[in-house]
Parts: C-alpha cells; structure tokens; sequence
C-alpha cells in the first residue's frame, strides 16, 4: 500500500531554524489547516506540541476539536465564533461581527491589501463600535501578505496599513489584544520582529517558498511518499504504456505498476515525470496507478514537493495538500 513517511527530524530542524529567526518558540503558532497541509493533522500537532509550540491555527471547529488538548490556543480560520477556552476565532467581515455573541473570543482580521477577507481599513472604527456596543470578546487583530514571497514593496506598504489600523484601535481600544501578521515567507525575510506571534505554516513542511533573491536559511521536507508495486511487465522498444500510449519505450526495459494515482491526490500533471537519474513515470497517471520503469517492490515517488510542484507548474502547498487523508502516515 501507499504510505506516507513523515521525518520528524526534518520537522524539528525547520522549527528551530524558525525559532531562531523568531527569537523563541513560544510565538511561533503552527498553522495544521487542511490536515496539516496534506501531513497529517493529529501527527503534526502532537510533534509540534511535544516540541514546545503553544499555539495553532486550522481551516474550521472540527480540525481545532482533533488537536485542541495540545495547546494554549487555536486559531480558526473559519467558522461560527463560540464561547470556548482555547479556541479563538478569526472575524473576516463586518457582516460575520455583527452575528457574533459576546464571550466569544475573536480576532479581527483586518484586510490591509490582499482582499480576500477581512474588514476594510474604512471599516476598522465601525468593527470598534460594534465590539464596544455588543460588548464582544477581543483577543486579536491580525492581517495577511499577499505578496510577501516576492520582491516588492507591496509587502511594506501592507504592513503600513496595518499599523494604521492598530493605531487607531490601540487608541479607541482599551484591553490588551495580540497582534500577529507574518506568515512562513514574511518571517523568512523579515529582520525585525515586534508582534505577539507568526503563524507558519509551509516552511514548518520544509519548503521555502521566498523567491531566491532572498537569503533563507535551509529548511528539509519533512514528507516523503512511496507506492508498492502491483504488475510488473518486460516491453520490447517501441511499447506504449498505459492511456493514450503517452508512456513510450526507447529501449526495451521492464515497468511495473503501482498503487497510487489522481484518486488519491497525486497530480496528473505528473506525467512522464523523472523521479531520480534512472526512475521515472511511464505515460500518464490513472486515477489509482502509475507506471515506472522499475522492478522494485516499493518506490519513492517524493522526498521534495517543490521539485514536483515546479514540474506540475504549481506550488508545494498544492502537492502536499492534496494527497487523501486515507493514506497512511508514518513518523520515522
Ligand atoms: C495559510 C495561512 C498562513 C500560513 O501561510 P504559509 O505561507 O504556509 O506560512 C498564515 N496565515 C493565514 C491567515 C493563512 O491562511
């Protein structure tokens, strides 16, 4: 069967390079949505947590109920805010403040550029009035780069607008909140550090996705993947393998096939891929096999999703992310 590993050396190597950079561990909230990015998200938070990381985020209430014993708090991306300990949940529009029940704890998240979510910088003194009418639970205020793996200056101008928005909510504002606005990359390339937390999540997987005109320093995949054989065949030169005959042998060789494919979340855009100097994928991917010019009992089709990721034309969070929760995960 199909499995994943997951190096839990590589995973304490990336984080301590973060928290080198970051200064401490004890900011460092480790963002598991989308079941931890495709790596599992019971064995992430329970590597993370025995690793001394207090602080999470995650897509929706039922991944935060799955971890929730395992830190100080949780941060959910999205979901109906409720009165709750350790949960925290980002606001992304007036719309969603003004159903919110007071003991609730939230964080505002501020819209500084990107667009997606948040509240307007136009907006921020009416979210303020209604957190003060309705007498609601502030616990944070926070926003999200949109720019920040690139060379630009978007990702200051950004910052910018958000430090006009706390200034104006410190002000109008009285109890003490957190402020967090680094993701992996803004955290890779940023040399100060003045807020309450940053919220990593890829460069915890080990990709350093910050465009390579910035220094970073080296982080390790920490997911492999491997598929086990199911036939195996001798073809003469000139075979055609698998839909469409897109597989086409220049010499004779054998190819086996085996127990992943598009089913299980490994891309179709994978095709013909070279895996290592002598193995690679044979024609197209099916939607539960692929075909290699191996013999091996099991083969490694990923040490390193980025390589994958710029051979699909896409990016290492799509990689990982998508591989089916169904398949196993072992921590080596
Ligand atoms: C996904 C996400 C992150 C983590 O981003 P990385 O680039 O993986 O570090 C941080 N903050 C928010 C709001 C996110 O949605």
């Amino acid at each position: 069967m199909a499995y994943i590993t997951i190096n839990k050396e590589h995973f304490y190597h990336n984080l301590n390079t973060l928290s080198k950079k970051v200064g401490t561990i004890k900011q460092i909230a480790i963002v598991l949505k989308d079941n931890a990015y495709g790596h599992g998200l019971e064995i992430i938070a329970k590597l993370a947590h025995d690793f001394g990381i207090q602080h999470a985020v995650v897509k929706n209430s039922d991944e935060a109920r799955r971890i929730e014993r395992l830190f100080d708090s949780v941060l959910i991306l999205n979901d109906t805010p409720v009165s709750h300990d350790t949960f925290t949940f980002a606001i992304n529009s007036l719309e969603a403040l003004q159903r919110v029940t007071p003991h609730a704890p939230i964080e505002l998240k501020i819209d500084t550029g990107m667009h997606r979510n948040g509240i307007a910088l136009e907006e921020v003194e009416e979210a303020i009035e209604i957190i003060q009418a309705n007498n609601l639970h502030l616990v944070g205020v926070m926003t999200h780069y949109k720019n920040s793996d690139e060379l630009s200056s978007e990702l200051f101008w950004q910052y910018k607008n958000f430090q006009k928005a706390l200034d104006f909510i410190k002000i109008n504002y009285s109890k003490p909140f957190r402020i967090h606005s680094q993701n992996s990359c803004a955290t890779l390339r940023n040399h100060h550090f003045n807020e309450d937390l940053v919220r990593i999540g890829i460069a915890a997987y080990g990709y350093n996705e910050l465009s390579s005109i910035f220094e970073a320093p080296k982080l390790k995949p920490v997911m492999s993947l491997y598929a086990s054989r199911i036939a195996s065949y001798t073809l003469p030169k000139g075979s055609r393998v698998g839909y469409g005959g897109e597989g086409f042998l220049e010499h004779s060789q054998r190819v086996s096939t085996y127990d992943i494919g598009y089913g299980n979340g490994w891309l179709r855009a994978t095709k013909n891929m070279p895996l290592s100097n002598d193995l690679a994928i044979v024609g197209r991917v099916s939607m539960d096999f692929v075909s290699i010019n191996s013999d091996e009992k099991e083969v490694c089709l990923m040490h390193d999703a980025q390589r994958v990721a710029h051979y699909c034309n896409t990016i290492s969070y799509e990689i990982t992310t998508r591989l089916d929760e169904k398949i196993e995960r072992k921590v080596i």
